[in-house]
């Protein structure tokens, strides 16, 4: 089930777009049923469980922080995350880049930003941003990259809500690119889950995180 879950979503989708098969909640074995297919970028949205999976788990896997991360907590993912998604503020970063440090590696980082309407959601806005990456702190932090942007669209059924959210993110990767000096490194627009990932997609998506499609739906979470 999960194979045939997976290969159909990588069938449906261009190859420059990235999978990240979201496994939270989701036993050791089905990552590792996915990760036979060949499967190697997964994601987590807890620091606990994201560990213990690390641990467990063939080395050669990606992991991705999707969640909401704590400032104290980034030293347990320090040594092995590849890719943090959620970056909102620059305290955070300036952590991130600390642990990273220590761990004598460079940490890609994601901005999040706020474009859903619902105020429960974190993120940045394009000010904000431009400004902390403006500021010498900011370069002076070697350690980390910023690698593009991550976002999350209302949930909703209208559809055209979530286009226009999502064409606004792909918007603000296209003015923060003019103020970042890594130009290269800085190319991705992770935005699009199970119920929108084809919209985010046609909006400029280039990173599509996808849990309840591949692994079946969660009990909490
Ligand atoms: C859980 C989660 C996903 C995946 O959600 P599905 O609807 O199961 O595909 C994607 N992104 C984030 C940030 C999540 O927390």
């Amino acid at each position: 089930m999960i194979k045939d879950n997976l290969l159909n979503i990588k069938k449906s989708i261009p190859q420059d777009v990235l999978l990240v098969a979201v496994s939270k909640t989701k036993p050791i074995e089905a990552i590792q049923e996915a990760y036979e297919t060949g499967h190697r970028n997964f994601g987590e949205n807890k620091v606990q469980e994201l560990a213990d999976k690390y641990d467990q788990l063939p080395k050669d896997i990606k992991w991705h922080m999707i969640g909401h991360l704590q400032r104290n907590k980034v030293k347990f993912i320090a040594p092995f995350i590849h890719l943090i998604h959620g970056v909102d503020t620059f305290k955070l970063l300036k952590e991130i880049n600390k642990q990273a440090l220590k761990n004598d590696r460079i940490i890609n980082c994601l901005l999040q930003f706020h474009i859903a309407e619902e105020n429960t959601k974190f993120g940045l806005n394009l000010d904000e941003a431009i400004s902390f990456i403006s500021n010498q702190e900011f370069l002076e932090l070697k350690n980390i990259s910023i690698s593009g942007v991550m976002g999350m669209a209302s949930y909703t059924e209208d559809k055209s809500k979530i286009e226009k959210e999502f064409s606004s993110l792909k918007v603000i990767f296209e003015q923060l690119k003019t103020h970042i000096n890594n130009k290269n490194s800085f190319k991705w627009i992770s935005m699009g889950m199970s119920g929108d990932y084809k919209i985010a997609i046609n909006q400029g998506s280039n990173m599509v995180r996808i849990g309840s499609t591949i692994f079946g739906n969660r009990q909490i979470n």
